[in-house]
């Protein structure tokens, strides 16, 4: 029997997505990140980022793009996409919840309505593609999305 093909993400979904991404990089939300990586940390902070279903198969883009076809868990809770350096291992493809998810002593998360537009052109980008699930949990929507 044939292997079900992968899921991709089209051209324009790809500018998209970018295009977001790049968006939020512009807006005047000052916080002071030093790649304390604690953020990345989930069982530490108790909280996971939250993807749609084109920002999980994005990462796997990423994942794929760095030369792996799997992502292993750390034992320590932390994202599989932190790399040993204590490095995003997929940065230019790190989700939404990661450029806008910020420790206190970075300033702390953006709030809702300085991100509200680009969370809809998320939604919606989602939603052209045929996903009505809403966002999930990073890791089992990356697992997924890598065809695990
Ligand atoms: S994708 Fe990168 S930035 Fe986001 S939690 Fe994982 S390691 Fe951290």
């Amino acid at each position: 029997m044939p292997r079900p093909s992968r899921p991709e993400l089209d051209p324009d979904a790809v500018a998209e997505l970018r295009a977001i991404y790049a968006a939020i990089e512009s807006r005047p939300v000052h916080r002071d990140c030093t790649l304390r990586t604690g953020c990345c940390h989930f069982r530490l902070t108790g909280r996971t980022p939250q993807v749609t279903k084109a920002e999980a198969l994005y990462a796997a883009k990423g994942v794929r793009a760095s030369g792996r076809s799997t992502v292993k868990p750390h034992s320590d809770g932390a994202c599989p996409l932190l790399g040993s350096n204590g490095r995003c291992t997929i940065y230019e493809h790190r989700p939404f919840g990661c450029r806008t998810h910020f420790c206190a002593e970075a300033g702390g998360p953006y709030v809702r309505k300085e991100v509200a537009d680009l969370i809809q052109r998320l939604e919606a980008l989602d939603e052209r593609l045929g996903h009505h699930d809403g966002s999930r949990p990073f890791v089992p929507a990356l697992e997924e999305a890598m065809g695990k």
